[in-house]
């Protein structure tokens, strides 16, 4: 199948091709499984279905999306243990220590990794919220001012 991307129109050697595409890594608590994707993060949300506030045990997992594509299992424990909560729908855990890593959908070109498995958070701010009506209402006061940042807006009003 012909590819833009066909090694033979790369440049020469001494360049890398490689580093034109962005990757990073990430990994499960034990370090036994290990991934790298490739590409910039797309629709980074986070969900508070049922299923995954009860796989997570937390109030909203983030996801990432990845090319499926560029998706490779490159640590000790190689590929991660699959669970599906749909039939067209597999997460992958680490059998050792249980921490979730990605969440692969059948009739989707991405993998979704959870966020906070990744090595290197920058540029997966969450842009939206999926079910968030199921979400418990205290996540909007999880992050409250700072009390330290408040005393010191106190004293800078009442002392001028
Ligand atoms: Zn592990
Ligand atoms: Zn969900």
């Amino acid at each position: 199948m012909p590819s833009l991307s066909d090694p033979a129109a790369a440049p020469a050697a001494g360049t890398t091709p490689e580093a034109a595409v962005e990757s990073r890594t990430g990994r499960c608590q034990c370090g036994d499984i290990v991934y790298r994707v490739e590409g910039i993060p797309d629709d980074p949300h986070l969900c508070s279905c049922r299923h995954e506030t009860r796989i997570s045990g937390g109030p909203a997992v983030l996801w990432v999306g990845f090319r499926k594509d560029g998706l490779a299992w490159i640590g000790p424990g190689g590929e991660p243990t699959w669970y599906s909560t749909w039939p067209t729908l597999r997460r992958g855990f680490c059998p050792r220590c249980g921490t979730h890593l990605v969440s692969v959908a059948e009739d989707s070109s991405m993998v979704m990794v959870t966020g906070f498995s990744l090595d290197d958070l920058s540029d997966t701010d969450p842009v939206g919220h999926s079910y968030r009506e199921e979400a418990p209402l205290w996540m909007t006061i999880a992050l409250a001012p700072d009390p330290a940042a408040l005393r010191g807006a106190d004293e800078g009003t009442t002392r001028r």
